[in-house]
């Protein structure tokens, strides 16, 4: 079982004066109050480096935290560890013979899942276990109209990579102040593949990371698949047999998982029974002959069931694979990666799969260390910023964990984010 210290928390009989000294004295930032209608009980957080202090005042004359302060008065009231599975952390303690307040985990504050540990059975401690809720659960498609097309954008969960690898030159004190790290250093991404549809196709642009990975791989990377692209397509009121084209911007395993899925013999077969997977050759052939660098992206049966089933087109320049949907090589990210321009009307979207997976990657060198040539991820953004000078941009954000999609504006060379309405 993997812990890590939630917050602390402290029984106070006057708020005002507690607040004095943790947020006035010591400069701890409150970053949020809830009241807990079960438990009787406000309680309030500040922030104390990678954990937090809890404050907790009761609300009424005969709730636990009233009680304690009339027994001892205030101070330290139990500590909260975190736990990736509670219901397993729990079964695992009873196993042992430790004594537990619940036996089942409780809905806690900030909608966590909570259970408490008996102080007789941890000298003396009130020790809390905790589950953060599903960032998943609150995932939802989002619609656009660009022109005389429909744009879905999708979801496939989260997952975590090293936020060192994600921002390759730029410190983490920089890239901290936009995106918090895990005790692993790994930071939340999103897998958002984007439908396209015009009324005569309806093109999947990659498709997430699938369901064919061990436990050991979700580990690995923190994988949150509590809502997946079949919840996705469910919720855009698409059938999977709709879909006639996927196109893949790369074929890295957060992009091209989705791609196929393993039938019940054991057997991988292509996931959209009536679709062509358009993918770039050059791509492709990387791909089939990984090197030590880029092996652990290429998951071989994300792609290579496809060809074995014949439903492989490639292409081996920037084209249009449906009308007003138009390819562009950019390498960088890998040799042959591509975003797709969307064009109809005034309208204009682009999606830039990994050139510049968030938000966040705008500036010219906030580029991944995963990237294998760096200087082309440069180009490919400058040029990409003088295209978006010409013309305001729809721009799809694959691995953003809050935004799909935003406007952007260039002034001057520096790219600008607007929200979508
Ligand atoms: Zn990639
Ligand atoms: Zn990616």
């Amino acid at each position: 079982m993997k812990v890590h210290l939630d917050h602390v928390g402290i029984a106070v009989a006057d708020l005002g004066a507690s607040l004095a000294f943790f947020r006035d004295a010591l400069g701890l930032e409150v970053h949020g109050s809830e009241e807990v209608a079960s438990q009787r009980v406000r309680a309030h957080f500040l922030h104390a480096g990678g954990s937090s202090l809890e404050l907790l005042e009761s609300t009424a004359p005969d709730s636990p935290i009233a009680r304690y302060l009339e027994k001892r008065g205030s101070g330290l009231h139990h500590i909260t560890l975190r736990v990736d599975d509670l219901a397993a952390a729990l079964a695992q303690l009873k196993e042992k013979g430790v004594r537990l307040i619940d036996a089942v985990p409780r809905p806690g504050a900030e909608q966590a899942q909570v259970a408490f540990i008996h102080p007789s059975s941890a000298h003396g401690v009130l020790v809390e276990l905790k589950q953060a809720p599903s960032q998943a659960a609150a995932l939802r498609v989002s619609r656009y109209t660009v022109g005389d097309l429909e744009l879905i954008s999708l979801y496939d969960g989260f997952f975590r990579l090293d936020g060192g690898a994600m921002f390759g030159v730029v410190p983490k004190a920089l890239w901290e102040k936009k995106t918090a790290a895990d005790a692993a250093n790994r930071i939340t991404l999103a897998m958002r593949p984007l439908l396209v549809r015009d009324g005569r196709h309806t093109m999947l642009i990659d498709a997430g990371l699938g369901d064919k990975e061990s436990q050991k791989f979700h580990a690995l990377y923190a994988v949150d698949r509590s809502r997946t692209l079949d919840d996705a397509l469910a919720e855009a009121g698409v059938a999977p047999d709709e879909i006639d084209i996927v196109l893949a911007s790369h074929l890295h395993f957060d992009h091209a998982g989705g791609f196929t899925v393993r039938d019940s013999s054991g057997r991988v077969r292509p996931r959209f029974p009536k679709a062509r997977y358009v993918v770039r050759r050059g791509e492709w052939n990387d791909a089939v002959h990984p090197h030590e660098r880029n092996r652990a992206s290429y998951l071989a049966d994300n792609f290579v069931p496809l060809a074995d089933a014949g439903v492989v087109e490639f292409i081996d320049e920037d084209e249009t694979v449906m009308p007003c949907v138009r390819v562009q090589r950019t390498g960088g990210h890998t040799m042959h990666h591509q975003i797709i321009w969307i064009e109809s009307g005034a309208d204009r979207a682009a999606f830039l799969a990994d050139l510049m997976p968030t938000a966040a990657h705008l500036p010219d060198p906030w580029i991944m260390g995963y990237d294998l040539y760096p200087m082309d991820t440069l180009f490919a953004k400058q040029a990409f910023a003088r295209a978006v000078a010409r013309r305001e941009t729809l721009v799809f954000f694959e691995h953003d964990p809050a935004i799909p999609a935003a406007f952007i504006t260039e002034q001057q060379g520096k790219l600008g984010l607007q929200p979508t309405a």
